[in-house]
């Protein structure tokens, strides 16, 4: 009998480990994928309501291929998504939904290839509402709409959260229908009124989406933000520049202490304080050590980093094209756009505007502002055990799996990526996002897209294994 491998979450990552499960295994096997969206292979990352939301990297480093890096920039040629003639495309941020549409390319291809190779695959688009492990290694899917799936190898591959509710004293606001926990529903910018100002929660790259998606609705009212790490606009223009900062991954030690990190950054970054590109050279020189970094960091270095300098890596990492950029710019020299440090306290509701009772950090007291909605643009949320319905808290609940120390993901083998439980027969993988607290930087597809082939190349073997093991019985039963 085939194999039976089931994805659970099919956006970028659960479409790219696929694609490489079908191209590099010798052995027809049965595929199974569950997607709880309408859409495959675009997640909620790269199929959005607005053509203005525009990925975060330039076209040249999006490729979807770790060994052939220029492969999404030839695609862009192939298909005629951008003029032929536009050199300077790979330096370009393009619309998510073209992405999208590369992803989904992609896994069209992997289809055809499977049909060749005689690999079945069924779909189903539907919640996946929990699991079982059973002692023989296998996984039980429980569909929300009734179906059971049994497989082989389950690989989980969730990714982003909503936004989580903030704590506040009244919780029951949460059910108000001008209360958006999920930033990239199209509604959040449609019925729109400017009697009172749009509260935004966060003031990152979601809030930079929600902003464009307000101006595209041609919306003229004030906009709030309000975040703990507020004050002033944080974002960092795009420059072109394909050099590279050497001088500091040169002097990182293979076992490094977050204190070391600092002084090393402090270092550089006096050495180089009259030049803002060379600063911003230093930080990208660091991204793709974050793993190993991170790993060096025992528990309480982790802690302090999270707590202190989460936001000032994030801000420094992310750059956004100068041209939306200046909008953002424009809206807040126009002060249409304020962006205020605090802390919300709580939220109560009015028959015509929500009254929100906030901490501001820079005044020292407590205030009130009246809105007219509110938009949590607070980023995927991490502790999952802080959701109501969650395949993952459930599977936490059974003893399936458990959170990694700093409750951002889940405790995996990053060597092999199966989750690590006390199941001798342990078929289960997980990769992308649920790795965050293992090795911190695994949310971009940079990092992704190497994970999604290394978890396919774990499987195969699995199979291939398999296959030979059988194989032996039979020659032995022959003989
Ligand atoms: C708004 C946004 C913009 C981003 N832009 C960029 C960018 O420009 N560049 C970049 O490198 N990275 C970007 N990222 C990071 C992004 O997370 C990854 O690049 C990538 O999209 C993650 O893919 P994924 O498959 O791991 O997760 P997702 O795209 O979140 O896909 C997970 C899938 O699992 C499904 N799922 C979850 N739970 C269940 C369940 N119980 N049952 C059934 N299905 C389920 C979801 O429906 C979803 O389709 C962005 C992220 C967001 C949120």
């Amino acid at each position: 009998m085939k194999k039976k491998v089931g994805i659970i979450g099919f956006g970028f990552t659960g479409t790219m480990l696929a694609s490489h499960l079908i191209d590099k295994s010798d052995f027809p096997f049965e595929l199974i994928i569950v997607d709880k969206l309408e859409n495959f292979n675009v997640g909620v990352a790269f199929k959005t309501y607005s053509n203005e939301h525009i990925l975060n990297v330039v076209a040249g480093k999006m490729s979807a291929y770790k060994d052939d890096p220029s492969h999404f920039v030839k695609w862009l040629g192939e298909t005629r998504w951008i003029e032929a003639e536009a050199i300077d495309i790979k330096d370009r941020f393009l619309s998510r939904n073209v992405y999208g549409k590369y992803i989904q390319s992609i896994w069209e291809k992997s289809e055809n290839e499977a049909i060749v190779k005689n690999i079945k695959i069924k779909t189903f688009h539907d919640l996946v509402d929990s699991f079982d492990l059973e002692k023989d290694g296998s996984t039980t899917i429980f569909l929300k709409q009734g179906e059971i799936i049994s497989v082989d190898y389950c690989i989980i591959a969730t990714g982003n959260n909503s936004p989580l509710n903030l704590e506040i004293g009244n919780a029951s606001f949460y059910r108000n229908e001008n209360y958006f926990q999920n930033p990239w529903n199209k509604e959040v910018v449609e019925n729109l009124r400017d009697d009172h100002p749009v509260l935004i929660i966060g003031n990152g790259l979601s809030m930079i989406d929600t902003l464009l998606g307000l101006l595209e609705k041609q919306y003229k009212g004030k906009i709030i933000s309000i975040s703990p790490n507020g004050n002033g606009l944080r974002f960092i223009p795009n420059i072109p520049n394909d050099s590279e900062y050497l001088e500091l991954t040169n002097e990182l030690d293979s076992e490094i202490d977050l204190l070391s990190v600092i002084k090393l950054l402090k270092k550089h970054f006096l050495k180089n304080s009259d030049s803002e590109i060379t600063k911003r050279l230093i930080i990208d020189s660091l991204r793709p050590h974050a793993k190993r970094i991170w790993r060096g960091f025992n528990n309480r270095d982790k802690q302090i980093f999270l707590r202190y300098f989460k936001s000032i890596w994030n801000y420094l990492r992310h750059r956004v094209p100068l041209d939306v950029y200046r909008k953002i710019n424009q809206l807040h020299d126009e002060k249409r756009l304020e962006i205020k440090s605090g802390k919300i306290l709580d939220f109560i509701e009015n028959d015509s505007f929500i009254e929100v009772k906030y901490f501001d950090k820079k005044n020292g007291k407590e205030e009130t502002i009246n809105v007219s909605r509110v938009i949590n643009c607070t980023g995927p949320g991490a502790d999952f055990m802080k959701y109501e319905e969650n395949i993952l808290k459930k599977a936490k609940e059974k003893g399936y799996l458990s959170q990694d120390d700093l409750k951002l993901g889940i405790k995996t083998n990053i060597e092999n990526y199966r989750i690590i439980n006390s199941f001798e027969a342990n078929n289960l993988f997980t990769l992308g996002i649920n790795l965050k607290g293992e090795i911190f930087e695994s949310t971009a597809v940079a990092e992704l897209r190497a994970q999604a082939e290394q978890c396919a190349n774990e499987i195969v073997k699995c199979i291939q294994n398999d296959v030979t093991e059988k194989m032996l019985d039979y020659n032995s039963y022959l003989k």
